[in-house]
């Protein structure tokens, strides 16, 4: 398949109008079909990948009782207590461990197409780890190569081993990812030398929040080679503060934005991005562009997708307009209803549906819509699960991240 004269950004560094070609779910040097979809005047990125998220936690509204916390220990053991969290347990009557169960499955496929309709087709889902049916569940991918702990002050009370076994597991080959200094106070500012003793900051992992972490300690976690992620909007709403981005950028550290679930963090990954520019307007458009596409390829450890259109790889695609002549600067201003097209391993995965002629498809394995005046499609059948939800609830529920 060929999408004919695109403005094709493959990287943070490198964009022109060009033809782009797709052959068995990869892109290729050239088509081998005749199949040619005119994209004149639209804009193709690679996929996003969201870095943080707890995908059955993409609940609404936010739940945070006694916010600002000093840290979000005090948070967690309000959580269950507060009212999202009693609502979406009517729904979800077991704790986390086990997602497999029919309602686990939904709530965290919900969640799924939070990610899905913001350009997302890679998405790390911060939970104790599943059994690898769990994972083959989705329609993108769901990382399933990585261990993990809560945090440090928490260790994993939600499931999982101990932090070092957890870390030993990794064999340096998948990343841990671990909560980390949530917070301001002496307990978050105590977590770091805690996560340096139990021998967790190694280059594999993945550090999540650092809204405590002082330059002498964002220095040691360059120099052990970790990444951050960083999820603005949730810290500020929980914290009142975020991390010390400013000097995280200088020393050059892997940073990666992600959103957290809904019941602290953005509406979905487009949002997370349109926020951070807005609040942190010093950092550049290519900067946050490389935040959820290389940066956190490099992070998760991926291998045939780098977040970069390239000869040869995943062709994981976001079609989008052009709002603006500039692409990376069209890129910080995006919203769903501005894709024209998602792709994960060549296959249609959301977008309008004058884009299915192009595929062999069948009407009974998407759900067709309509958003803002455009016919739209998404794989699979959400809004099965929102009926499911409402019935059990008893009435009507609206989430923001779901089109329709
Ligand atoms: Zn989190």
């Amino acid at each position: 398949m060929e999408f004919t004269n695109v403005l094709v950004v493959k990287n943070a560094r490198e964009h022109g109008v060009n033809n782009l070609y797709v052959t068995n779910g990869k892109y290729s040097v050239k088509s081998f079909d005749k199949i040619q979809a005119d994209c004149a005047g639209l804009v193709a990125y690679p996929s996003l990948i969201n870095i943080h998220d707890h995908l059955v936690g993409n609940w609404v509204p936010k739940g945070a009782p006694s916010r600002p916390y000093s840290n979000t220990n005090i948070w967690v053991e309000e959580l269950n207590d507060s009212e999202p969290v009693k609502e979406r347990d009517k729904y979800l009557k077991k704790p986390v461990g086990h997602l497999l169960e029919e309602a686990g499955l939904d709530l965290a496929m919900l969640g799924v197409y939070k990610n899905i309709f913001s350009g997302v087709t890679i998405v790390q889902d911060h939970v104790p780890r599943q059994k690898e049916e769990y994972y083959q569940s989705f329609p993108i991918k769901v990382i399933s190569d990585f261990q993990q702990g809560h945090s440090i002050t928490g260790k994993n009370w939600w499931g999982g081993d101990e932090l070092s076994e957890e870390m030993k597991k990794t064999k340096g080959k998948m990343p841990f990812i671990i909560h980390m200094a949530e917070g301001s106070d002496d307990l978050a500012r105590s977590e770091f030398s805690g996560l340096v003793d139990q021998g967790l900051l190694k280059s594999n992992s993945i550090l999540v929040h650092c809204t405590a972490l002082t330059p002498e300690q964002f220095k040691q976690l360059k120099a052990a080679g970790a990444s951050i992620a960083w999820c603005p909007n949730s810290n500020i709403y929980l914290l009142g503060i975020t991390l010390d981005i400013d000097t995280v950028l200088k020393l050059g550290i892997n940073t990666c934005l992600g959103t957290d679930s809904t019941l602290s963090g953005s509406t979905n990954l487009l949002k997370e991005i349109i926020y951070t520019k807005q609040t942190f307007p010093e950092i550049s458009n290519e900067t946050l562009f490389k935040m959820v596409t290389e940066n956190p390829a490099r992070a998760l450890m991926l291998d045939t997708y780098k977040g970069m259109i390239e000869q040869d790889v995943d062709a994981n695609l976001l079609l989008t307009r052009m709002n603006k002549k500039d692409p990376y600067e069209n890129f910080v201003t995006l919203n769903t209803c501005d894709i024209e097209l998602l792709m994960y391993v060549g296959k249609p995965i959301f977008g309008k549906i004058e884009y299915l002629k192009y595929f062999s498809w069948n009407a009974k394995d998407y759900h067709l819509f309509e958003c803002n005046d455009c016919k739209m499609f998404v794989t699979g059948h959400p809004e099965e699960i929102l009926k499911k939800i409402e019935k059990k609830l008893g009435y009507k529920k609206h989430f923001d991240y779901l089109p329709f």
